[in-house]
């Protein structure tokens, strides 16, 4: 048996897997991304490889690759803009410390391994169709709620190999301010970021809420997954936010509905336990504004791939590059 290492790495966590060719996961493992707090470039490359070899030196990592016939290579999906062919990535809004990391040669210098690289959120896509909710569907959007918020297409049964930076169009004139450097940004909006920037604003201004007793009375350390919790509780600013982010959402979703004709919007990413909190309005909102004809029998799923939807794609990538397929159907 094949197997590939997928890793995936994110605004705030770094996913490492090991797959096998018919995209079971065999093994996997989070570490926080180093460029999130570190802004030194060489050490940046330092830890990312380091973390790896780290992974792979551990004994279930062995036991793993001692089972398997051979590693065909690494899969790698990175949250920003990336020169896929060079491997490198361009723009990383939410990690400008990596903007210009060669990954492709870092990683192949470092492993003596095939490595592809892709966008997180495109590589997700891809792994969607593999081996999660795509499976089976021909024309679909993911969005993948996390730190930011990413997009995949899947189009005519293959990846689309374009920038799709569905979080990067812009919602409202004038808006937000964005990482990317407009403002109104749909990201601004629906992600784990706007969710914090809106907490942290509204509890500025004075607005009762359960999270201003949180981490120690510190607000600024309020993450989304807090929001989430005391939206659960009850706590009426933190459902309000993730009433928000639907409707946010619905929007950006009705525009892609009536731009590209699709049969399914898989929503996923790492806050997507929130769904329940966002759900309804988001289908409201995107009903509402889209052609009818267009979205009618639109699907607006929930990824079945969870936290691993990048790392999983990523390593399916670098199977099907290998197999010289990447511009054929995914099975
Ligand atoms: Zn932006």
């Amino acid at each position: 048996m094949k197997i590939a290492i997928g890793l995936d790495i994110g605004g705030t966590n770094t996913k490492t897997i090991i797959a096998s060719e018919n995209g079971e996961i065999l093994l996997s493992s989070k570490n926080p991304t180093p460029a999130v707090m570190e802004k030194n470039k060489d050490k940046i490359q330092n830890q990312l490889v380091n973390n790896l070899k780290d992974f792979l030196n551990e004994p279930s990592a062995k036991k793993v690759i001692s089972e398997a016939s051979e590693i065909s290579g690494i899969g790698i999906g990175v949250a920003g803009l990336i020169d896929r062919k060079l491997g490198r990535i361009i723009q990383s809004p939410n990690m400008p410390a990596i903007n210009g990391i060669a990954l492709k040669e870092l990683f192949e210098k470092e492993f003596s391994l095939p490595v592809t690289v892709e966008n997180d959120a495109n590589a997700y896509a891809y792994g969607e169709k593999w081996v999660g909710a795509g499976k089976g569907l021909d024309n679909f959007i993911v969005l993948t709620l996390g730190t930011g918020l990413g997009g995949g297409l899947i189009y005519k049964g293959r990846l689309y190999e374009g920038p799709m930076e569905v979080g990067h169009m812009t919602i409202v004139p004038s808006g937000r301010y964005c990482t990317c450097g407009s403002s109104g940004c749909l990201e601004s909006y629906a992600s784990g970021r706007a969710i914090v920037d809106r907490a942290i604003s509204s509890l500025e201004k004075g607005t009762e809420s359960l999270l201003s007793k949180c981490c120690d009375g510190n607000i600024y350390k309020i993450t989304p997954e807090i929001v989430f919790e005391k939206a659960l509780d009850g706590d009426s600013l933190s459902r309000e936010i993730f009433r928000e982010v639907g409707q946010f959402l619905g929007i950006g979703i009705a525009n892609l509905i009536n731009l590209l004709g699709i049969d399914a919007v898989i929503i996923g990413g790492g806050l997507i336990g929130g769904w329940d909190m966002f759900i309804e309005e988001l289908s409201k909102e995107a009903q509402k504004r889209a052609f009818k004809l267009l979205s009618t029998d639109v699907k607006i799923l929930k990824s079945t791939l969870s936290k691993n939807g990048g790392s999983i794609g990523a390593a399916g990538l670098l199977f099907s590059s290998l197999a010289g397929v990447s511009d054929q159907k995914a099975s």
